[in-house]
């Protein structure tokens, strides 16, 4: 017989009760380090005293109303959100997934809006991950995604991961711009070469095209900066955020310059839930701990921790590990076994971590995870090798 929660999700029987810091709770009052962090979404990990009491106070001042009004959370948290990255604009919606169609929809209509209507194919890449919309399949590198949903969004042409002469065939005078995952999440925790990523800039800077960064996954303190794309040194003409930006309350993002968003008309795009005065009220609390001195170094402290342990393990156990890659505290796992059975036994261990949809397991604590923590993961890694 059928769940009354739709069966989509691979489950693993364990029902979450409760979350403290680093820690989960189940249903039995077993206890679980989250290495997983709601696939990164918990930047801060569960119940920061910080964040509850922002949604305490926002929640007792007004929850929503419609954007046909201005709220001080909104005018506060975009401002910082501006003051802290590339943008000069953003578009508040509710989820990964909206951000990157806000994106694909922008990427279009500020050619459209410029004189070059033509300008509507957007390359992207094997492996990538652009959320489960219509525009998001049919972006994203995964087949299994579009399986069975019919007819998909026009579009996209598809090249191979790190392949810049396959980006410059892939080039025609129809081509709006790039979208591309500066550190590919579900498609395995590949990053892109930085030198990559500098040529892609140079070459959309060359055809008059836009560079979109979908950062839902790798963005947002975890690669030990706001953004991956920093690592490189670049900046792309939009980006969407998720995931980590809300800290575990829902909220998306699309991040523009001024020449995206200087174009785009009132009433060419919305979101009831945009801008949402729960969503900024938690959100900037998370962009203040974010951007408290010394935090970044902390997320990179941790990764390179964490990734020195796993590298070592990998080394004593080469029969069950073959490599270990990511950037910051995005760290990828690539079992010789099945990563979906070593993560199973894991979260017996008492660990949990993320598949993918490759054979690569995931590791996406908490940012503020402690060095006690990253180590007590680590032994249990070890105890299961
Ligand atoms: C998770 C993810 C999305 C989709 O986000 P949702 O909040 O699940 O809609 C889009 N892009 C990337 C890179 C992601 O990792």
């Amino acid at each position: 017989m059928i769940t009354p929660y739709l069966p989509i999700y691979r489950r693993t029987g364990v029902t979450i009760t409760r979350g403290q810091g680093c820690y989960l709770e189940d249903s039995s009052g077993k206890r679980y380090l989250d290495f997983a962090a709601g696939i990164g979404v918990n930047s801060f990990g569960h119940g920061h005293p910080a964040l509850v009491a922002a949604l305490k106070s926002q929640a007792e001042t007004l929850w929503h109303c419609s954007n046909q009004f201005l709220t001080p959370a909104l005018e506060k948290f975009s401002h910082a959100l501006v003051a802290a990255s590339f943008a000069d604009s953003v578009f508040f919606c509710s989820s990964g997934a909206e951000a990157v169609e806000a994106g694909i929809k922008f990427l279009r209509r500020y050619h459209y809006e410029t004189g070059a209507p033509y300008r509507h194919r957007i390359i992207t890449f094997e492996g990538g991950f652009h959320g489960r919309t219509y525009g998001g399949i049919s972006a994203g590198g995964n087949d299994s995604a579009r399986a069975g949903f019919g007819q998909l969004l026009n579009g996209f042409d598809r090249v191979a991961f790190n392949d810049v002469a396959a980006v410059e065939r892939a080039i025609s005078k129809n081509t709006a711009g790039i979208l591309l995952e500066p550190v590919q999440g579900e498609g395995g925790v590949r990053a892109f070469d930085l030198a990559f990523l500098r040529q892609i800039r140079a070459l959309c800077d060359r055809e008059g095209i836009l560079l979109m960064c979908d950062e839902v996954q790798c963005g947002y303190g975890r690669p030990g900066a706001l953004f991956a794309f920093e690592r490189a040194g670049i900046v792309p003409d939009i980006a969407s955020v998720a995931k980590g930006i809300g800290g575990g309350f829902p909220l998306g993002a699309t991040l523009v310059t001024e020449r995206v968003g200087a174009v785009l008309p009132a009433g060419s795009h919305g979101s009831t839930y945009g801008s949402n005065p729960l969503a900024m009220a938690v959100a900037q609390e998370v962009l203040n701990l974010m951007l408290a001195p010394g935090f970044f170094a902390h997320v990179e402290t941790m990764g390179a921790r964490l990734k020195a342990g796993l590298a070592a393990l990998a080394a004593t156990h080469p029969a069950v590990i073959a490599d270990i890659r990511g950037v910051g505290l995005m760290l990828g796992l690539v079992p010789t076994g099945d990563a979906r059975a070593l993560a199973a036994k894991l979260l017996e261990q008492g660990l949990v971590t993320a598949p993918t949809v490759t054979n690569v397991l995931r590791l996406m604590p908490p940012l503020n995870v402690s060095a006690e923590e990253v180590d007590e993961a680590l032994q249990k890694i070890a105890q299961v090798m």
